[in-house]
């Protein structure tokens, strides 16, 4: 059967809950706590899990508590762990997040852990997974020389490649080539383009220019605003979903996960992207990073 191949990292999210962020020095008793999975790699891995999507997830965790709940987690999701690699000498990510409840503001500390470590020979004991998988979803959360390393390889093996390209990075443009499609955010498209993106036009013109340096076919989430796709002759936008937001923290591993099942089912560019923006706004009614995924179902009930 086919499946995706998903390289990227799993952090343990804290998120420590209080009526403000304390300032540097303070001690505030806060509301409530919560620990759940996030990652981007490890969420949108997740989103395709949840949608039944078949997915292998590529990443290096610690031998620790936080490394058995990313190992508790992903199995019950039903995501195939054969390369997640556990490494005795290093600890599995963590990310505090401290949270605003009267705002929902927040300030976040990620601490990387194991798979900061990974080099292109960890990688190569998996090349296989990238080559049997009909599609490569990857991010820039791994180290960025073995990801692009990753790219080159699924490229060479004729696999179809997602580079979700944040948080955003220097990318040698020579890897460009390698990327089939490339779905930076507002401010990452900002970060590669030096375009600030307010509206639908500079949108465009963004697009634009990330394709005359290379890239082939763009996808810039737009947030509320929804999304825009071009490869360079064809244009098309897609609002929002009217959904009521209350999280949107991993509404774009949502939507890269929900765009790379769509793919896998083999649907048409214009479907998938509907598909995926239905999959991105259903994710933020629901609090949580990974654990705010729909299933299939929700996302073939929602009308708009
Ligand atoms: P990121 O989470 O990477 O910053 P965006 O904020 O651009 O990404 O959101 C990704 C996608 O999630 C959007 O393109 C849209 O489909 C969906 N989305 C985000 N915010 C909302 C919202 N308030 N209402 C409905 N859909 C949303």
């Amino acid at each position: 059967m086919s499946y995706i191949s998903v390289f990227g990292i799993f952090v343990a999210d804290i998120s420590f809950v209080g009526k403000r962020i304390p300032t540097v020095g303070e001690s505030m008793i806060g509301s409530k706590y919560n620990i759940s999975p996030g990652g981007k790699g490890c969420n949108q891995a997740t989103a395709i899990a949840k949608l039944g999507g078949k997915v292998s997830f590529i990443s290096k965790i610690g031998k620790d508590a936080y490394g058995d709940m990313a190992i508790k987690i992903l199995s019950e999701n039903k995501i195939e762990i054969s390369a997640v690699d556990i490494d005795p000498k290093s600890q599995t990510g963590v990310a505090g997040i401290m949270l605003d409840e009267t705002t929902g503001k927040n300030a976040i500390n990620v601490i990387v852990g194991a798979p900061a470590t990974l080099t292109i020979k960890d990688l190569e004991k998996h090349f296989n997974i990238i080559d049997k998988s009909e599609i490569f979803l990857t991010q820039l959360e791994t180290p960025v020389g073995v990801t692009l390393e990753c790219l080159k390889k699924a490229k060479e093996n004729n696999v179809l490649t997602i580079l979700n390209p944040a948080p955003a990075a220097k990318i040698d443009n020579q890897f460009f080539k390698y990327v089939d499609y490339f779905t930076p955010n507002e401010t990452e498209a900002e970060f590669y383009t030096d375009i600030k993106i307010l509206n639908i036009e500079d949108a465009k013109k963004a697009a634009k220019s990330l394709i005359q340096k290379g890239l082939k076919k763009i996808i810039i989430t737009l947030g509320e605003k929804g999304l825009f796709y071009t490869d360079g002759k064809e244009e098309i936008f897609i609002e929002a979903t009217k959904v009521k937001a209350i999280d949107t923290i991993g509404a774009g591993d949502a939507f890269n996960g929900g765009f790379a099942y769509a793919l896998l089912q083999k649907k048409p560019i214009k479907e998938a992207l509907i598909f995926a923006n239905k999959v991105a706004g259903l994710s933020t009614t629901k609090q949580g990073a990974g654990n705010a995924m729909p299933s299939l179902e929700e996302v073939n009930k929602l009308t708009n």
